[in-house]
C-alpha cells in the first residue's frame, strides 16, 4: 500500500490525475490516498516527480512503535504483576494470530500466482 510523505509532497497533483480509480485527493496541498479505493497499481509511486509516494515497507518501524505504544497504554489497566503478565501473554497471542493470518494469506496468494503462471503457458 503506497503512502504519501507529507514533507516531500508539493501538491502538484500529478498523482491525482494519473490514479486510475480516483483514489487520491489533495487536502491542503498534500496528496491523500484513500486506502479503501486504492487498487495497488503503483502508478502514483512511478509518476511522482518528488518521490513523495513511498513504499509500505518504510513504515514498518513506525507501525511497530504504534503497536508497542498501544500495548503500553493498555498495560496501565492492570495493576498486579500477575495481571500484567497475563495481559502481555494475551497480546503475544493476538500478534501470533495476526502473523498466522498473514502467513496463510501469503500462501494462498502465492498459489494464485502459480496458477496464473500455469494458465499462461
Ligand atoms: S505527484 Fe507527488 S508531489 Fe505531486 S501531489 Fe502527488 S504525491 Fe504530491
Ligand atoms: S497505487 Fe494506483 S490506485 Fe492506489 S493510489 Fe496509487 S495510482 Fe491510485
Amino acid at each position: 500500500m503506497p503512502w504519501v510523505n507529507e514533507n516531500m509532497c508539493v501538491g502538484c497533483g500529478v498523482c491525482v490525475d494519473d490514479c486510475p480509480v480516483e483514489a487520491i485527493t489533495l487536502d491542503d496541498s498534500k496528496a491523500v490516498i484513500n486506502e479503501e479505493e486504492c487498487i495497488r497499481c503503483g502508478r502514483c509511486h512511478d509518476v511522482c516527480p518528488q518521490e513523495a509516494v513511498r513504499h509500505d515497507s518504510e513504515r514498518i518501524p513506525q507501525e511497530v512503535e504504534v503497536n508497542i505504544e498501544k500495548t503500553k497504554s493498555l498495560l496501565k489497566h492492570f495493576e498486579t504483576p500477575e495481571e500484567q503478565q497475563a495481559f502481555l501473554e494475551r497480546m503475544v497471542r493476538y500478534f501470533k494470530k495476526q502473523q498466522k493470518v498473514t502467513s496463510l494469506t501469503m500462501d494462498k496468494i502465492m498459489t494464485m500466482k502459480a496458477d496464473l503462471s500455469a494458465a499462461e503457458k
